[in-house]
């Protein structure tokens, strides 16, 4: 098993966080608990791009779906369908018109549980319902109503991959293997170190 502090995860500003210039304030809440970019660019992706990365897990429209009919019946909304695929089909278009309406920034972060802690520091998928503290909590007010309503996705300033084989996925989606830099950052010695020595002189 590779050690955890080798985990990579994606991370996606996606075009409302641009336009919100929130770039740097997303990068520093990453970099706090310890994180290292290894790869990072700006680009504008096409809708094609957006199709293939949703769907590089083939659960995923399932998942989404479902998830989205459990949050309607818990807060006693009335949905078109109530299969989950066809939700999804729904989502995935406006999905793809979201992404491509600017500029996004893609991030590989690397550090010990990376997709787990980003999840944790990016916050629940409904800013809404999102928690405080977290950056779609803190950020964003945005909800599935109102999305819906208006015919749009739900904006929630980022993407990142949800679980550790997505993340391998999606980074190899993004970026070409020359892209990721392997480097040594010098905080890694006081977070990962096991013997901690060689500070007294
Ligand atoms: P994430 O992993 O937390 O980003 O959430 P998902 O993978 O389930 O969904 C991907 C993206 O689709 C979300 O970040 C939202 O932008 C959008 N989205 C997801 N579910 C819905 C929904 O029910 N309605 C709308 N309008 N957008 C959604
Ligand atoms: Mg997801």
């Amino acid at each position: 098993m590779n050690h955890p502090k080798t985990e990579r995860t994606l991370v996606v500003i996606k075009p409302d966080g641009v336009q919100r210039t929130l770039i740097g304030e997303i990068i520093k809440r990453l970099e706090r608990p310890g994180l290292k970019l290894v790869a990072l660019k700006m680009c504008l992706p096409t809708e094609e791009h957006i199709e293939k990365h949703y769907t590089l897990d083939p659960e995923w429209r399932r998942i989404t779906g479902e998830k989205r009919i459990k949050n309607a019946r818990e807060k006693g909304e009335k949905l078109p369908t109530e299969d989950p695929l066809e939700i999804t089909a729904i989502i995935l278009e406006k999905l793809k018109k979201y992404m491509t309406s600017g500029p996004v920034v893609a991030m590989v972060w690397q550090g010990a549980h990376s997709t787990e802690l980003v999840r944790k520091i990016v916050g629940g998928t409904e800013p809404r319902s999102s928690d405080v503290g977290t950056i779609r909590g803190d950020y964003v007010l945005d909800s599935y109503i109102m999305a819906d309503t208006d015919g749009r996705a739900v904006r929630n300033l980022i993407h990142a991959s949800g679980t550790s084989e997505e993340s391998e996925k999606e980074i190899k989606h993004w970026f070409k293997d020359n892209e990721l830099i392997d480097y040594r950052l010098i905080a890694e010695q006081i977070l990962y170190d096991v013997n901690l020595d060689g500070f007294l002189e």
